[in-house]
């Protein structure tokens, strides 16, 4: 196997090569260093490498672990020891972390190596990765789109053979909306699946991290290796870890999928992917899956519930960045008052402050039974739509965003058209639930080809499931064999 091709590789395909010591880790790291010299100052996914720490783990690392010797990329609001973490703000333009996340551990404990910090929407509030304060990310289908967001540098550097495999996190959407955009496979786990330890909190009863790959064998692989009850996370559910990637190959016959008649409806859904989902939903039939209609009444309500949800746990998360304890502060305040308001107003974007303000308001005495206590009321009611769903059936299926990656700039001047992207996916994170989406098709437009998500929803805990649905799905077709125009595998 030449260098070049190195990076095309699934990570799969790449452990075969260095458990029969084909190649070696330090050969891996060079191979995807000069990838991304080559490529990245095009597409954009890294906000920092240090790759002289990769090369020193490459020449100690177990490669017969179950990721022994891969590097995989991280979203930067996971700490990496000694590393940049910035958060896509400006505010933590210059802050290290301290110490590993938890997640991070355990890739090493795997045998992976940590291997750079990708762009995100700033505080992961976003779905195009434009809210990032230092630089835009690039579709590798299409570089005059957006690549998705918020872990919109993870998932494009998977799709731009950039990393063989990347975290990120989704609070609303962010692994399987930008997994969707960028055509590679994206999981949302199970809220308490995975610690938070060592995360940046955006909105702490809906964030979870979760593995982008080239594969659902890959994902579900990365799923093994993060999973997992933490000490350092209370939250962090106590039950035991799968190994994913063994029990993938099932039958589907006697397997009930439902699809919510709501997300079906309104002219909101996107052509191209309409079509696509309706063809992956009778591909999913011809396997022997017995599809049943069913309705979650309380969908059109997800997008405001979660956007108080959101907004109210974020301002109150975000208070920590003050100048004191972290990152960037003002110079010559003359009290504390005008230290905290320049510091804050400096170093946070627009979207940021915008949730800052619209949380703090939400949670304020007055309209706080208003907004954020009625908000958690429907939230109830969302999760009762679903716990109905899941008595009927093992797993719901839907497309992952309503419409395929859009061009830089289209949404970003109104705020209310970018939050509907997420209109699919937030009640995953509203109701702890897990979800994935896997690549099932491409809208056609002007000479390109532009990629399209399906997500299966799955019960709480029930990862094995979605997981073993994808991979049939996606070993039915052909979509993952279809590499982008900017990947190595062209
Ligand atoms: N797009 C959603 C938001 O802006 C979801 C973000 C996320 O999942 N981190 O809040």
């Amino acid at each position: 196997m030449s260098p070049a091709e190195l990076p095309g590789l699934t990570i799969t395909g790449l452990r075969e090569c260095l458990r029969t010591r084909d190649v070696s880790p330090r050969e891996v790291i060079e191979a995807l260093r000069t990838r991304i010299e080559d490529v990245d100052p095009t597409i954009g996914a890294y906000l920092s490498i240090d790759f002289d720490a990769a090369l020193k783990e490459a020449e100690k690392v177990d490669v017969d672990l179950p990721l022994g010797g891969v590097p995989i990329a991280i979203k930067d609001l996971i700490n990496v020891r000694g590393q940049l973490c910035t958060c896509g703000s400006k505010i933590l333009a210059n802050y290290r972390a301290p110490y590993d996340a938890t997640v991070v551990q355990k890739l090493r404990s795997a045998g992976a190596i940590p291997l750079g910090k990708t762009n995100m929407d700033e505080f992961a509030m976003g779905s195009s990765t434009e809210n990032s304060a230092f630089k835009l990310t690039r579709n590798p289908w299409d570089i005059s789109r957006v690549p998705g967001g918020s872990s919109g540098g993870s998932a494009a550097a998977v799709a731009a053979d950039l990393a063989f495999g990347s975290l990120g996190t989704d609070t609303g959407g962010s692994v399987r909306e930008p997994a969707a955009m960028c055509g590679v496979v994206g999981l949302k786990p199970t809220y308490g699946r995975v610690s938070r330890f060592g995360v940046t909190a955006f909105a702490s009863s809906l964030d979870q991290v979760g593995p982008f790959a080239k594969t659902v064998r890959d994902c579900a692989l990365l799923a093994s290796a993060i999973a997992g009850v933490d000490p350092q996370d209370s939250t962090t559910l106590p039950a035991d870890v799968p190994d994913y990637s063994r029990n993938l190959d099932v039958d589907l016959t006697r397997v009930r999928i439902g699809v919510p008649k709501e997300y079906l409806i309104g002219e909101a859904l996107d052509e191209h992917v309409r079509t696509a989902i309706n063809a992956a939903v009778e591909k999913l039939q011809s396997l022997g899956v017995e599809i049943v209609m069913l309705s979650l009444p309380h969908t059109e309500y997800a997008i405001a519930t979660y956007y108080i949800i959101a907004t109210a746990e974020a301002s109150a998360n975000l208070a920590r960045f003050d100048g004191v304890r972290y990152g960037q502060r003002a110079e010559n305040a003359h009290d504390i008052f005008e230290h905290y308001t320049r510091t804050r107003g400096e170093g946070l974007g627009a979207e940021v402050k915008r949730r800052v303000i619209l949380g703090t308001y939400v949670l304020s005495s007055g309209y706080y039974d208003a907004y954020y206590a009625r908000a958690q009321k429907v939230r109830e009611l969302i999760r009762g739509d679903f716990a109905n769903a899941f008595e009927k059936v093992d797993a719901i299926v839907s497309p992952t965003t309503p419409d395929i990656a859009f061009k830089f700039g289209e949404r970003s001047a109104d705020p209310l058209k970018m939050y509907l992207a997420d209109i699919f996916t937030n009640a995953a994170n509203l109701t702890g639930i897990c979800g994935i989406s896997v690549p099932c098709g491409f809208a056609q437009v002007e000479d390109r080809q532009l990629p399209i998500g399906l997500q299966l929803l799955g019960k709480a805990l029930d990862e094995q499931r979605i997981l073993q649905i994808a991979h049939a799905y996606e070993q039915a077709t052909d979509w993952h064999k279809i590499a982008a125009p900017l990947s190595a595998r062209r």
